[in-house]
């Protein structure tokens, strides 16, 4: 049995004392063990890093930036590798793994170009003889705690900023799907990364209270459930760290009358099911506006049915297993709920197995689920599933739409379709979300912008990756200079200094 080890000072690392299984959740068998990391693991990680940052922060911007110009271009080359690595630990389709793959490059291409975001301001003769000019340091050691949900890509939104702008990083994934992240940590090698720049400590909650605790590391960006993103956040801040936490997500797609039904139907069935419904910003709400309903409902249930469900690594499939056993049978249970509770079962996904796959028997799946007539009070409303399960809520008018979306905790992402303009204006302006689509389903925003929702969906203030990734990795100095001419030398004066 394979045994998954950290990667600490540029090698593998760790005793496979304590270890956790981790899945093929299309076959529900164990196809490896990850070690679960120790305090004295992370100790281990941070003063490696703590050493690599000494020489690494002293680094030029051109050196940092060659190195993520390579590293970028092995990830091209590597793409179909660590595709199938993900969708093996993972379950998603290898198609979908490359689109996370391509999404989180672009963050490594945003690193690239960082000598632009990293230029300082400069003003010149402030007062006679003074100039002042700005420029940003990095942190020191800085760690990324992750989500099963995209092994790469929502590291790759951390690390390559944190470490193009001379941090050096300690990473701790998902246990669930670990692989990802020490083949990335090959990749930086092989592009000339020095190192101790990059490190991984597996491991759960104890390799995660050990990261909050340790003085040597000064900020952690966390992307996982919002308990946990609480627990985080107040854990390091407390600990003095910066911090930023983004937490789980309900995302609600409106279809006005005036949309297109089955384009909106058509994006919407691919936002609720892509990925089994386990993105962050999965579609997991629509909200019909009046006279969209039935033909909304309708279009849903004839998509929801044609969804091909099977191992994500057979071509034409569409959506795999879910992560765990535990996460299928809650999310099968929750649909049963929703039933109890008064919701319709349009379509019913409990019980699926895979046409065609016996390997699969014993597999994590369960089928597209569609609920009409759901209410905010039922649990399927109130709850994150993290499924593909679709709940349609019917109101009356977009500004009812607008007041249950407001009204909802979360605030990750929204969508609306329509062939108005003005209704566009009104939602985009009204509605307290972070991301939003116009007519886009699942509106994740360009590297070159940050990504992070509001109230629930984001714990403390920084969103993360694009400007607000660059900020969060570096602190500012001011700098205030006069170089006085030998033979004129003003007098230094005790009042508070004023500019003349
Ligand atoms: P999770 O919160 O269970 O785990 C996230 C990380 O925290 C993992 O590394 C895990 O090992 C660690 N962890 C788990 N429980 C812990 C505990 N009690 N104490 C300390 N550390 C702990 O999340 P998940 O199930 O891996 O991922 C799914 C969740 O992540 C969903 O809620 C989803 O919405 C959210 N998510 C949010 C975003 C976003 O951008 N807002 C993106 C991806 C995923």
């Amino acid at each position: 049995m394979e045994i998954i080890k950290h990667w600490i000072g540029g090698s593998p690392a760790g005793s496979a004392s304590a270890t956790a299984p981790v899945f093929d959740p299309a076959t529900g068998r164990i196809r490896a063990r990850v070690v679960l990391g120790t305090a004295a693991d992370v100790d281990a990680a941070v003063t490696r890093a703590a050493a690599a940052f000494e020489t690494w922060s002293e680094s030029s911007l051109t050196q940092r930036t060659q190195v993520m110009f390579a590293f970028r271009q092995l990830l091209v080359e590597h793409e179909e590798e660590l595709a199938r690595i993900i969708s093996a630990e993972h379950g998603k389709t290898v198609d979908d793994a490359r689109g996370e793959i391509v999404r989180g490059r672009e963050v490594v291409e945003f690193a690239c170009g960082l000598g632009d975001a990293l230029k300082g301001s400069h003003s010149d003769q402030v007062s006679r003889g003074v100039d002042v000019h700005d420029f940003r340091r990095p942190l020191g050691v800085v760690a990324g705690i992750t989500p099963f949900n995209f092994p790469a890509m929502v590291p790759l939104w951390m690390h390559p900023i944190a470490i193009a702008t001379g941090n050096t990083f300690v990473l701790k994934p998902s246990e669930r799907d670990p692989s990802a992240a020490g083949f990335v940590a090959g990749l930086y090698r092989r592009a000339g990364l020095p190192d101790g720049v990059f490190n991984v400590v597996h491991g759960g909650k104890e390799a995660v209270d050990a990261i909050l605790a340790h003085p040597g590391i000064e900020a952690v960006s966390f992307v996982g459930s919002t308990p946990v993103a609480q627990y985080v956040h107040g854990a390091a801040t407390s600990a003095g760290k910066r911090v930023q936490a983004l937490g789980g997500a309900k995302n609600h797609a409106v279809v006005l009358p005036d949309a297109d039904p089955e384009f909106a139907a058509g994006h919407i069935t691919a936002g609720a099911y892509g990925s089994a419904g386990e993105r962050c910003m999965a579609v997991s709400v629509a909200v019909a506006v009046g006279s969209a309903a039935n033909g909304l409902v309708e279009a849903l249930a004839r998509r929801a049915r044609e969804v091909k469900v099977g191992p994500g690594h057979v071509p034409g499939v569409e959506m795999g297993p879910l992560i765990t056993e535990d996460a299928r049978d809650r999310v099968e249970r929750a649909v049963g709920t929703a039933a109890g509770q008064g919701a319709t079962v349009v379509v019913d996904g409990r019980g699926l197995k895979p046409d065609g796959h016996p390997e699969c028997a014993d597999g994590f799946f369960t089928g597209p689920s569609l609920l009409d007539h759901v209410t905010p009070e039922m649990d399927a409303y109130r709850q994150e599933l993290f499924g593909p399960v679709l709940a349609v809520v019917r109101v009356d008018t977009l500004d009812e739409a607008i007041d249950l979306i407001n009204a909802n905790p979360y605030g990750n992402g929204t969508a609306l379709f329509t062939g108005s303009g003005e209704a566009a204006r009104r939602f985009q302006r009204r509605v307290q979300v972070g991301m939003i689509g116009v007519n886009v389903p699942v509106p994740v925003p360009m590297s070159y912008y940050s990504f992070g929702g509001w109230k629930d969906s984001l714990i403390g203030d920084s969103p993360v990756h694009g400007p607000e990734g660059v900020r969060f990795y570096t602190r500012p100095k001011v700098v205030t200079t006069r170089w006085p001419r030998p033979a004129r030398q003003d007098a230094a004066g005790f009042a508070f200094p004023t500019s003349a």
